[in-house]
């Protein structure tokens, strides 16, 4: 699947210098990386299925931060639904960066999982 982020415009001054433990292009080690990119734009039902498919995509915290930093308006990523996201976004209007957030988060899940 190429779903690449070429096509998300990213808006100005958006992070994207924040350390990931993925290097590079974190898209090419997606877990639906040969999938149909129609798969993760479908509706209703059909996305709860479809998500599932991210719940153990090795670079889920990187698309999903990707999608919210640059306000992705359609389909899934990183687990979340358009519909899921706007309502994330409209919680929190505070955060900045996504990515930084999500990358802390993860970090420090990690640390005390020891
Ligand atoms: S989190 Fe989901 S949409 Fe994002 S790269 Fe992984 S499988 Fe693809």
């Amino acid at each position: 699947m190429l779903r690449t982020t070429t096509r998300v415009r990213r808006r100005p001054g958006s992070p994207d210098l924040v350390a990931s433990p993925i290097d590079g292009d974190w898209t090419a080690l997606g877990a639906c990386r040969d999938a149909d990119p129609d798969e993760f734009f479908v509706q209703g039902a059909a996305q709860n299925r479809v998500k599932t498919r991210c719940f153990g995509c090795a670079v889920r915290t990187e698309c999903l931060a990707d999608a919210l930093d640059n306000r992705v308006e359609f389909g899934v990523w990183g687990g979340m639904t358009e519909r899921e996201r706007r309502a994330l976004l409209r919680r929190r209007p505070d955060v900045l960066s996504w990515r930084q957030l999500l990358l802390d988060a993860r970090a420090a899940h990690l640390a005390s999982a020891g």
